[in-house]
């Protein structure tokens, strides 16, 4: 049979040029307020940096009060006019609709996701952009049925949201925010972190074809005060905040009196346990997702791992074994495992860390290779011969770094584990379903996976305990954060 020619046009990632072909980017991007490019105030804008190579992939607004005041005054006048207004069904097509967009512009939206932030495409090609897909489909069903999601309640928004985002998954963490508080009836104020603009810039044009009325989605981009210029603003009634767990308590400091409902995800140094009659083979995949994943800059990345005793010295060697196959290399090869450090700043602090645990005393192993020249890399790294109160076991330091510790009994895994200011996840790694039970109703955090690490879903909440923050994000609950219930 005569090979059909194929039709699909060949895109290579590898080579793929920055702002030509079927990544369409501008040079330079405003700020999207009223549902139109609105210049900046001040005329300033930075450069938005691709962290694999150092160039500068587009100029971006940096937003100031005057410009966040224009967008709230902008969020306000469609949330009275309009989004308050309409039918709850009418909601669920608008949100239908850039749901189905962004799946058109799947491709794009990876592409560029890897491009501004180092991370590797399969990543945001199979994890990122799909599931911030679906957090759109999955509250656009439920817009129209508010009143089964809270029976015999009387279900109204909060009105406009202010919301303020990270750098590790940029698109991810807008559609988290911007889809349930939609579906709620709110309008919306967000500002994305000053390393990785571009994604939810990209998005905001799908949100303008997508015929979204004026006003009800607001990009302010910025850096500096921007972000407390949306915390401080009179007329939000609402704050949603992920991001570090120092900002996030000046953010509950400035909030507080004020009337506005806030929601924190916050930082976290989650345990990942290892009992001795676990699956080893996919116990070490587990560890190998759990801490290299978005190379480490993940807020639930397993950066604890706790193995026993009896099965340490198998599993470490296990570890080491499968680390020297790790790829480290150009985030947009479809064959890189690890890819770009977000920004210098973040290097920075990830080598801080590691010149600390040296000092401490730990003993380390890196994935021997050679880095990437030209670009911010570090090397899958984990530290062994630490204790407890080590300031690389007890500190978040975002980025693929792993501390192991071994422990004895399960009482003494627990007693470990849960020492630490942070609960945002954990992993549990064992055959038995009641050693399950026992150590997850006993971890104190808000996530906990078993024989698994670092799954998410839409329908399924997410969020901290202690310093991790407080809310959730996913299913009802994160339905709940954008809601008065009477
Ligand atoms: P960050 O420094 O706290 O910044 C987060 C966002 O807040 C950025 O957009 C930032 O803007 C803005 N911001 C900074 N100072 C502010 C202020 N005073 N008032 C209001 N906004 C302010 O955190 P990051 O370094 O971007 O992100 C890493 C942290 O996020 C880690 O600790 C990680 O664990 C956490 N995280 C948590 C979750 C979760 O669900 N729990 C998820 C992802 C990440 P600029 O930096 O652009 O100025
Ligand atoms: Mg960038």
């Amino acid at each position: 049979m005569a090979k059909k020619k194929s039709n699909q046009i060949k895109w290579d990632y590898a080579s793929a040029p920055e702002s030509t072909g079927h990544i369409q980017l501008k040079d330079r991007y405003d700020l999207f307020i009223g549902g139109k490019w609105v210049k900046p105030s001040s005329g300033k804008y930075f450069d938005s940096i691709n962290p694999a190579n150092k160039k500068v992939i587009a100029k971006v607004a940096h937003a100031n009060g005057s410009d966040v005041d224009k967008a709230v005054k902008a969020a306000r006048k469609a949330y009275d006019e309009i989004w308050s207004r309409i039918s709850p069904a009418e909601r669920a097509k608008y949100i239908y609709r850039i749901a189905r967009l962004m799946q058109e512009r799947a491709r794009e939206l990876a592409v560029i996701e890897s491009l501004d932030a180092g991370k590797v495409i399969r990543e945001s090609r199979d994890v990122d952009v799909p599931l911030a897909c679906n957090h759109f489909f999955y509250y656009a069903g439920w817009a129209d049925k508010l009143e089964y999601a809270f029976p015999n309640r009387r279900v109204e928004p909060l009105g406009v949201a202010g919301q303020i985002i990270p750098w590790n998954f940029p698109l991810l963490m807008a559609a988290w925010k911007i889809a349930p508080a939609l579906a709620a009836g709110n309008t919306i104020v967000l500002k994305p972190a000053e390393t990785t603009s571009l994604t939810a810039l990209k998005l905001a044009e799908i949100i303008k074809d997508s015929g979204l009325p004026d006003g009800v989605v607001n990009i302010v981009t910025g850096f500096g005060d921007t972000g407390a210029e949306i915390v401080n603003h009179k007329d939000i009634n609402k704050i949603a905040f992920t991001g570090s767990t120092a900002v996030g308590k000046i953010i509950q400091k400035a909030t507080a009196g004020t009337g506005k409902k806030l929601t924190l995800e916050l930082g976290g140094k989650s345990a990942n346990i290892i009992m001795d009659d676990a699956p080893l083979d996919q116990a070490v995949e587990g560890i190998i997702n759990g801490i290299f994943f978005n190379q480490g800059h993940v807020c639930c990345a397993g950066s604890r791992l706790f193995v026993q005793e009896n099965v340490a010295d198998i599993v470490i060697e296990k570890l080491k074994h499968r680390m020297k196959s790790l790829i480290i290399g150009d985030p947009l090869d479809k064959n890189t495992d690890i890819g770009a450090i977000n920004s210098k700043e973040q290097l920075d602090t990830i080598n801080k860390y590691i010149k600390i645990g040296l000092k401490e005393g730990a003993e380390m192993y890196q994935t021997p290779c050679d880095l990437p020249k030209g670009g911010y890399y570090c090397a899958p790294t984990l530290f062994t011969g630490m204790s407890q109160s080590s300031v690389i076991v007890q500190e978040e330091i975002f980025g693929p770094v792993l501390t192991i510790q071994t422990f004895r009994t399960v009482d003494e895994v627990i007693q470990k584990a849960n020492n630490t200011p942070y609960g945002l996840a954990a992993g549990v790694w064992t055959d038995k379903g009641s050693r399950i039970f026992n150590l997850t109703t006993k971890l104190k955090a808000g996530v906990i996976w078993a024989n698994t690490y670092n799954k998410f879903d839409p329908t399924s909440p997410f969020g901290g305990y202690k310093e991790s923050g407080y809310g959730r994000e996913g299913g009802l609950h994160g339905l709940e954060a954008y809601v008065k219930l009477k």
